[in-house]
């Protein structure tokens, strides 16, 4: 039996992910006893991320450290097959990050505000009394143990196990499962645009999906690949990827290989149950267009422990009074990523030549000069076809505005 565990604490974090990590901190800075589990031997590895964050959310929850940070992104490029593109800015500053470092540094700052961390530890199930999850059965090196918790956090990412067995509905249709794989691509000296992450769009390409180029240095980039599950069945994601590549680079170095789901829904309509909540991945919470989680992820752990912390005050941290956390998330996320589902979704069924054509003619506008409704009727001027589709369009033109 594992001395170092005790046989209770006030929070149990399952996972040591993003989420995981910042989930854990905010517990402890509240003065919670906190543990935080991870089931891999060392945090941040294996690397299944093309490492795109944003500046300024990351700096809420890390100072900025170049030992993290791989590159400087100030513009984001749409391109399509015939070469065309479209240069826009992000909406904050992008970097590309080295996540076995910068998923470590999250985990840091979680130990040194209390937390106590352990890798190659495993939650194997949940403690319950009745509805009321109760505390965690854990699996380490050197023995199993049941401990008991007052909340548990499911921070355990996209294939999130200790969801399902609170009882949460956590499996998508196929149609909003992105189904990724990435190489990290060496010898691309010259070949790779210095400070822009490029995605590369089109049914031919990636299939409901897109193909990325992120730098991560003069000569190597994370160039991967996501589309819809239900699009998988003839031709697999790696296959469009292996003709990218060739496409593109030839035969350059391939250092490693990852692959990995993500669900692209939007957060889970249910995220909590009696003394349990759900945060990043393992709630759904990435960008249902993007796939782009790791905020997302931090944003949802910091207001889970906002309403987790009061409820543990409170001595009631039954489904009903953790629901607040949900209301939080639907209020400042719910429209948003609905929208942009609805344009994944738009773009997933549109005609391969309509999208040419948009890029095409998109890449002649003076874009950053533009309101996104100029852009809008512009486009839909060249482009009367779009016009069917044009109210989600609008709308979400409307809501991202
Ligand atoms: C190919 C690909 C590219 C991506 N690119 C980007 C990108 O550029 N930018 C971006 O923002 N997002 C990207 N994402 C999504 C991003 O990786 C996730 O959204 C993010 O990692 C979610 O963080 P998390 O903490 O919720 O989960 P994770 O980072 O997945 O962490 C969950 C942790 O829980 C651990 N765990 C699981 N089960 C247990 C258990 N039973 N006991 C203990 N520990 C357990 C896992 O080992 C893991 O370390 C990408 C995803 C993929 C697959």
């Amino acid at each position: 039996m594992p001395s170092y565990l005790a046989d209770a604490y006030d929070v149990i974090v399952v996972g040591a992910g993003p989420a995981g990590s910042v989930a854990a901190r905010r517990a402890a800075e509240q003065g919670f006893s906190t543990l935080m589990i991870e089931k891999r031997q060392e945090i941040g590895a294996p690397v299944r991320c093309a490492e795109a964050v944003g500046a300024e959310v990351t700096r809420e929850y890390l100072d900025q450290d170049e030992r993290w940070i791989n590159a400087h992104i100030d513009f984001y490029d749409i391109v399509n097959s015939k070469g065309d593109f479209v240069r826009v800015p992000p909406t904050e500053h992008t970097w590309v990050v080295d996540r076995k470092v910068f998923d470590l540094e999250l985990a840091h700052r979680a130990r040194r505000s209390g937390a106590q961390v352990l890798t190659s530890t495993t939650a194997v199930g949940l403690l319950r009394e009745e509805t009321q999850v109760t505390g965690v059965k854990i699996r380490a090196l050197d023995g199993s143990r049941d401990v008991k918790a007052r909340l548990v956090i499911a921070a355990d990412g996209t294939e999130s196990q200790v969801a399902r067995w609170a009882g949460l509905k956590t499996v998508p249709p196929m149609g909003d499962y992105y189904s990724g794989v990435q190489y990290l691509v060496g010898n691309l000296k010259g070949k790779l645009k210095p400070n822009v992450c490029e995605y590369h769009v089109g049914m031919d390409m990636a299939p409901g999906g897109y193909v990325w180029v992120f730098p991560k240095g003069e000569d190597v980039a994370n160039v991967g690949l996501v589309m819809t599950a239900d699009k998988s069945a003839e031709i697999s994601p790696r296959e469009y990827l292996d003709r990218f590549v060739r496409a593109k680079y030839g035969s350059p170095g391939i250092m490693s290989v990852v692959v990995g789901g993500i669900p692209a829904t939007g957060a889970l309509k249910r995220m909590v149950t009696d003394g349990l909540m759900t945060v990043g991945d393992a709630a759904h919470q990435a960008d249902p267009l993007t796939a782009g989680g790791i905020n997302l992820g931090m944003f949802g752990a910091d207001m889970a422990m906002q309403v987790g912390a009061k409820a543990i005050r409170d001595g009631d941290v039954s489904a009903g009074r953790l629901q607040e956390y949900e209301h939080m998330w639907q209020d400042r996320f719910g429209k948003q990523h609905a929208a942009l589902l609805q344009v994944r979704k738009m773009l997933s069924s549109m005609n391969q030549e309509t999208l040419i054509g948009l890029i095409e003619t998109a890449s002649t506008l003076p874009i950053a000069e533009m309101s996104p409704a100029q852009v809008l009727v512009t486009l839909l001027k060249s482009h009367p076809r779009l016009l069917i589709e044009a109210r989600t369009l609008i709308t979400t033109g409307l809501i991202l505005k």
